[in-house]
């Protein structure tokens, strides 16, 4: 469903031609706003936006968050920073810069034109958790040290900064703890799970699960969480503070890597490969409050968006996608 709940206005979104940023633009598009697609293409490719390049409302600008930036928009979605581990493992000082410094710099722009601003926040925020399921009010429980770190404590840190922008600075802000999220534009080799699994099971590799597979995740399907972040954005209410967007339903991986498998009629079969260090063990959103502040719950189930992912990376393969 789309709406010009975004006519005239001027949206920057870093980390645009991401995964999820580049669903983002094209909705933000489709409601009517001007869009600003910020990127430095560590992770994100021009790709992703080629084909909003022909719209007028569009402009693609190369710029890393950890610079200071001077440009007039009216909403700012914040979504720049590597998402998958192995990509944000592999220069873990930038990660945390882009997550520090790149919310700092997002936030004096924001301040300086008294601009509504999003943070794309995490259930890393919640580490391994103890509480089960993740409910806003919990603290989670992060190795501040380990490997993960360098991402979990960038967006807890960010998390901090946008609170008090807005209670120094009366900013606008609103935070999104988003939980795995997957679907079409996942490059294939982003290392997260949903697009290894199904580039795996298209080319008949072997299945590598991590660990002995009964470690949990719960998945929302791209549509799902934009609706749920324009929503966020829309949200009238200064005070509401993080709020979880995700699917709560948990799968482990093992029946994830099985589900991939039986939808694709692949041959591939399951190899196990080492945990990684501070893997968390269980994760699913409670997601009382976006429901009752936002009216939103996930409409597309595993399977259903699954489909959609596996036809998606199909026609990537056929250098269609
Ligand atoms: P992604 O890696 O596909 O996209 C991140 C984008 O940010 C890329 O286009 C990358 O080039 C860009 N970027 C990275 N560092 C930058 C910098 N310093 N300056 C400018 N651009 C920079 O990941 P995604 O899945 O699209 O995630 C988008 C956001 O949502 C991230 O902030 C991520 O932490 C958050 N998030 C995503 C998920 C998920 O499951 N997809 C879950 C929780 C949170
Ligand atoms: N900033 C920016 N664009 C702007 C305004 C500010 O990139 O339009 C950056 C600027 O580099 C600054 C940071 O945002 O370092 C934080 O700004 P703020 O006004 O909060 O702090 P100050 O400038 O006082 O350090
Ligand atoms: N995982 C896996 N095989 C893979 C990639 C990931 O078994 O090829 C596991 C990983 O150990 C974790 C889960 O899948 O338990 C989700 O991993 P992902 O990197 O997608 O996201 P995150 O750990 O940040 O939730």
């Amino acid at each position: 469903m789309t709406t010009n709940r975004f006519r005239r206005t001027r949206v920057l979104v870093t980390g645009g031609a991401g995964f999820v940023g580049s669903h983002l633009c094209e909705r933000l598009l489709a409601d009517g706003a001007e869009v600003l697609c910020l990127d430095n293409f560590y992770t994100g490719r021009r790709e992703t936006v080629a084909h909003l390049l022909d719209n007028p409302r569009f402009e693609l600008m190369r710029h890393d968050v950890t610079f200071p930036v001077y440009v007039e928009v009216d909403r700012i979605f914040n979504l720049a920073c590597p998402a998958s581990p192995i990509h944000y493992q592999k220069d873990p000082v930038q990660t945390l810069k882009t997550s520090v410094h790149g919310s700092i710099n997002m936030l004096g722009l924001a301040k300086r034109l008294r601009a509504r601003i999003l943070q794309a926040s995490t259930s890393e925020v919640y580490g391994d958790p103890i509480e089960h399921p993740q409910k806003e009010s919990y603290w989670g429980n992060v190795n501040p040290i380990g490997t993960r770190a360098c991402y979990d404590e960038g967006k807890r840190a960010a998390e901090t900064l946008f609170m008090d922008y807005h209670r120094q600075h009366k900013l606008s802000v609103r935070v999104a703890r988003i939980f795995n999220t997957y679907g079409p534009r996942m490059h294939p080799n982003d290392g997260r799970v949903v697009s290894n699994f199904i580039v795996q099971a298209l080319e008949g590799e072997p299945i590598t699960l991590y660990g002995d597979g009964s470690q949990t995740r719960s998945f929302c399907y791209v549509d799902d969480l934009v609706e749920g972040l324009v929503r966020l954005m829309d949200h009238p209410d200064d005070d509401i503070g993080p709020v979880n967007l995700g699917n709560p339903g948990e799968f482990s991986m093992r029946e994830l890597a099985e589900k991939v498998i039986t939808l694709t009629g692949s041959s591939s079969r399951l190899v196990h490969r080492p945990l990684p260090e501070d893997d968390p063990k269980r994760r699913s959103p409670d997601i009382d409050r976006a429901k009752a502040l936002l009216g939103w719950s996930p409409k597309v189930d595993l399977e259903a968006g699954l489909e959609k992912a596996i036809a998606w990376f199909k026609r990537l393969r056929e250098g269609e996608a």
